[in-house]
């Protein structure tokens, strides 16, 4: 039997070559290291990816007309499965293509989460362009799902008209009549339009659809339950249609079929295609914006941070408490956190801007994603599911050349991996002592735009070596990041 003094030695030293490097390390030292190397594998997303099967994509494809729904069936015997599945790939590749994504036939994480997302239920196009003809409308909410309730539902079903129509010369209003001009229900599967004629979601994905002009009807999904955060983007979206707009490949459109983003305002792009249809409001006309914010603290007089990061822009953002600061500004005054970053909350534990450009924030056991400043549909979800195998109430959190995540929380840190499975190996958590001179119970964490990596505890910042694994000695925020 081996010496147990020496076999935890041996554990310990080949650990420390594992783990400690996240600069540069000779490649011939690098057989187990792959994940630590400044190679090119560069993943873009470290999140786990949703469970898609065979019939998902097949019903998506389906949804949106990329697949024929009769093409099984002339396809007899063995090879019908062998068939189909070629015509799926073939449907993915024509839809990948519409999308503007990489061509590659296959599910990749990305097309996993495009599938998995709720969507909207109109296919066809508007094509006679057609756009309301008077200047006046109301509308009727005859039912709301039951998950928002009434008071809910009215508020955000107004301001989501207001959001829309205060672009352009149109008003529409709740009506308090019987009839209006367009009505709000919530439906069944299969229901009736206002025409009576059978109309049916063609998924329990299927968040909502809506009527172009001049019906505009919306029609919720019964068969969900929809957050606040979901029901207005969903609204904003089906809003679009009743104006007249069709879908749009873009991801940063409202107009995206898929909700793969909490929307709470109108982007550039459809307010653009909106005004190619109608008359733009007079900015006399325009309901004045009160700005309620209160001015925050000053940058400089900050006792410390929650947080530091680059937006997907590399702009390099610091969050204390209830504010954001840009740092590329002299002396700032802190602005609301929820003006840049809608429905985030305040006294974020860490965040960073993966490869994908996409931000993630880090509060108590949960995790947001923005993509462009929207909450991207679904989250806040548990860290526990999106990256598991990593702490809740993390202190610091930055991401390697490679791609994997690194979570520092008081004295320990955790390694993730996401090619890896478990992506954190049980050899984790690990004590910050690994490299030598990092601070104990950081504040935050930045692999920053020059390349490097920084550390921030109180007023200080520290430096990864690029050399090894030590930190150099703290200097002043003053002397890089604040500008006082
Ligand atoms: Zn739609
Ligand atoms: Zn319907």
């Amino acid at each position: 039997m081996k010496p147990l003094g020496i076999y935890v030695f041996l554990v310990i030293s080949h650990l420390s070559t594992v783990y400690l490097a996240p600069a540069r390390i000779d490649p011939v030292e690098t057989t187990n290291l792959e994940y630590l190397v400044d190679g090119d594998v560069i993943s873009t997303d470290p999140r786990s990816s949703p469970e898609v099967t065979e019939k998902d994509v097949q019903d998506f494809l389906r949804q949106f007309g990329f697949l024929k729904d009769t093409y099984a069936v002339h396809n007899v015997g063995n090879r019908m499965d062998q068939a189909l599945e070629d015509q799926t790939s073939l449907a993915l590749k024509k839809f990948q293509h519409r999308m503007q994504l990489p061509e590659t036939g296959t599910l990749d994480d990305d097309m996993k989460r495009l599938i998995a997302a709720p969507r909207c239920g109109v296919a066809e196009l508007n094509s006679g362009n057609e756009k309301w003809s008077r200047k006046s409308l109301t509308y009727k909410i005859r039912s709301f799902p039951p998950s928002i309730g009434l008071d809910a539902a009215r508020k955000n079903i107004k301001r989501a008209f207001d959001e829309w129509t205060r672009h352009i010369d149109l008003n529409i209003t709740e009506g308090t009549r019987s009839n209006a001009d367009i009505y709000i229900s919530t439906e069944k599967e299969i229901h009736k339009d206002r025409l009576g004629m059978e109309c049916r979601f063609s998924s329990n994905s299927t968040v909502a659809h809506a009527f172009f002009p001049e019906i505009g009807d919306i029609h919720y999904n019964n068969m969900l339950t929809y957050s606040p955060e979901q029901f207005f983007s969903a609204t904003l979206h089906e809003i679009g249609h009743t104006l007249g707009l069709e879908h749009n490949n873009s991801r940063t459109s409202i107009m995206f079929p898929m909700h793969i983003r909490y929307h709470t305002k109108i982007p550039l792009q459809d307010r653009s295609a909106l005004l190619a249809m109608y008359d733009a409001r007079r900015i006399a006309d325009r309901p004045r914006k009160v700005s309620l914010a209160s001015p925050g603290p000053r940058l400089c007089s900050l006792p410390k941070i929650d947080t530091i990061l680059n937006d997907a822009s590399g702009a390099t953002f610091i969050l204390a408490e209830d504010y954001y600061f840009l740092l590329s500004e002299f002396n700032p005054k802190g602005k609301p956190i929820s003006t840049k970053w809608p429905h985030l909350p305040t006294n974020i534990d860490a965040a960073f801007t993966c490869h994908s450009n996409k931000t993630f924030f880090f509060k108590g056991s949960e995790l947001w994603v923005y993509a462009e400043d929207q909450l991207e549909a679904g989250y806040p979800r548990a860290i526990s599911s999106e990256l598991p195998g990593l702490p809740n109430d993390m202190s610091a959190l930055y991401q390697t050349r490679a791609g994997s995540l690194i979570a520092v929380k008081g004295k320990h840190y955790w390694f993730y991996n996401p090619a890896k499975k478990p992506p954190v190996s049980s050899h984790f958590p690990r004590l910050v002592y690994d490299f030598r001179g990092m601070p104990v119970n950081m504040d935050a964490a930045l692999h920053h735009t020059d390349g490097r990596f920084y550390f921030f505890q109180g007023r200080n910042y520290f430096t990864l070596s690029t050399k090894g694994f030590t930190v150099g000695p703290g200097q002043p925020l003053e002397s890089k990041w604040f500008r006082c």
